[in-house]
């Protein structure tokens, strides 16, 4: 395989997508020598086909505020690869949302929802719609005008949308009853359905659960725990809320959560009624991490900065994509961090992560670490299909059990001559391997 050449073709193609393009480099650099070992992936052109989306959908989406005047955002859907099963991936409303950052988050899609050993292709999608400081009725109406587009592309065995930044449970209950009824149908096609209408339990905690069943295995690696260690969180959102709770139930202590305009630090321990608090902020659509310092006088807001000046043992990035750079990477492994798992889609920058592996860090990807979300929404799939529900025990035991084969699945594929694990190759090289293959076995299309 010839990367340069495939990146320059990609860049002249798409110039200016930068997290695209960052997304591909990083999986093709890492997939490099599997690739030039199975000719046949080159001769079927699986590299090419893989790196562009099958097709995209882009709209507008008119709406009406609270004062009468008329909104327009644009709207879009990537559905990049359905191989092993359907579209599958998360809806993002985030006034940064563009083509580039959807297209890079779709590329990741692929990867990790093959990584879940579940039947499920690739997708992303999204808005630039900003749902903070909108009300409820707003949103209602917001979200009804995007699905009077979003329904003709997506079905339960075509694509399958679930929530993301911007998108919770209140949004995904707006879309659903739009898409409900325009088919005329409750076939389940969204996931993060409310629990009395189709939903998983444990779906909305999913996410940052896995991610810490992840690290979980991590430490293991180097026969540790959580016990008794400090975490450092950035975000607050459906990934953090969720890690705070497992962190805290394996007798770790959250001393970090974080905004886009700065960090909280709590040296008493972020736990029980205090991710209550937030969780009510939350709901109620504010602004929520400096309030928390107001309501816990223990605590500090640090303006405008990350948390990864803190000294922790572990570093959960939770919050959103290139929020971890090198000069931050430097900082955790001076302070003595030991394991950065990464709950966002590429939060930490290529130079950071370069820093990881020189220090032979404990570090792993989104793709990997996350993978929880994707795969409780495959779960979710799977009981509406069965029209059954799990009790809370077995999806959570099936979450466990996903993580722990995931992470097999990265040591088998990145373990390196001295030993190092390499999660991000061993998570790039498993997730393709499975996808091409499946490519090469339907022919070119
Ligand atoms: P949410 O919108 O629920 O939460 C995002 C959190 O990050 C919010 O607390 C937000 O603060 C904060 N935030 C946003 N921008 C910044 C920034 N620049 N610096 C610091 N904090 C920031 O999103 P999710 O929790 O759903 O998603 C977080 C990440 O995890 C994303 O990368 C997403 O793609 C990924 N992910 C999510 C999954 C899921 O199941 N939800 C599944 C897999 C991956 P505020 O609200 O104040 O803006």
């Amino acid at each position: 395989m010839n990367l340069e050449k495939i990146m320059i073709d990609l860049e002249r193609k798409h110039p200016g997508e930068a997290e695209y393009l960052q997304a591909v480099r990083e999986v093709l650099e890492s997939i490099e020598e599997v690739v030039n070992t199975n000719p046949q992936f080159e001769s079927a052109g699986i590299i090419e086909r893989i790196i562009e989306p099958d097709r995209i959908l882009t709209f507008k989406v008119p709406w009406v505020d609270d004062h009468g005047r008329v909104q327009v955002n644009l709207g879009y859907r990537v559905q990049f690869n359905n191989a092993l099963g359907p579209y599958k991936g998360g809806l993002r409303f985030h006034p940064s949302v563009n083509l580039s950052i959807l297209k890079f988050l779709g590329f990741e899609q692929i990867f990790k929802n093959s990584l879940t050993t579940l039947p499920i292709g690739g997708a992303k999608g999204g808005s630039d719609f900003d749902p903070k400081g909108k009300s409820d009725g707003e949103i209602m109406r917001f979200c009804q005008a995007f699905m009077l587009e979003l329904w003709k592309m997506i079905g339960p065995e075509i694509d399958v949308p679930a929530g993301d930044i911007g998108v919770g449970g209140k949004e995904i209950g707006y879309l659903y009853g739009m898409y409900k009824k325009l088919v005329r149908e409750h076939n389940g096609v969204l996931t993060g359905k409310g629990l009395n209408w189709g939903g998983s339990l444990i779906r909305p905690e999913a996410t940052g659960f896995g991610a810490v069943y992840f690290a979980q295995e991590m430490l293991a690696t180097k026969e540790m725990t959580f016990d008794g260690k400090t975490v450092c969180l950035s975000g607050f959102g459906n990934v953090a809320w969720g890690a705070a709770l497992k962190v805290n139930e394996l007798g770790g202590k959250v001393v970090t959560l974080s905004g886009p305009d700065g960090y909280v630090y709590d040296p008493d321990g972020i736990s029980g009624e205090k991710i209550l608090y937030m969780l009510e902020l939350r709901a109620s659509n504010q602004d929520i991490v400096k309030p928390y310092t107001y309501e816990f006088p223990g605590a500090q807001f640090h303006q405008g900065k990350r948390p990864w000046e803190v000294k922790c043992d572990v570093a959960i990035p939770c919050a959103t994509q290139n929020e971890l750079d090198k000069e931050d990477a430097m900082k955790l492994i001076h302070n003595g961090c030991i394991c950065v798992a990464e709950g966002a889609n590429m939060p930490s920058t290529p130079e950071a992560i370069e820093v990881f592996h020189e220090k032979k860090l404990l570090f792993a990807p989104g793709k990997a670490v996350n993978a929880g979300g994707v795969a409780t929404s495959g779960l979710e799939m799977s009981q509406n299909a069965m029209k059954f529900n799990w009790p809370r025990e077995e999806v959570d035991n099936r979450l466990h059990h996903i993580m722990q084969s995931i992470h097999a699945t990265c040591v088998k594929h990145g373990t390196e001559e001295d030993g190092y694990i390499n999660y991000v190759k061993g998570a790039n090289v498993a997730g393709f391997l499975k996808v091409a293959n499946a490519m090469l076995d339907q022919g070119i299309l």
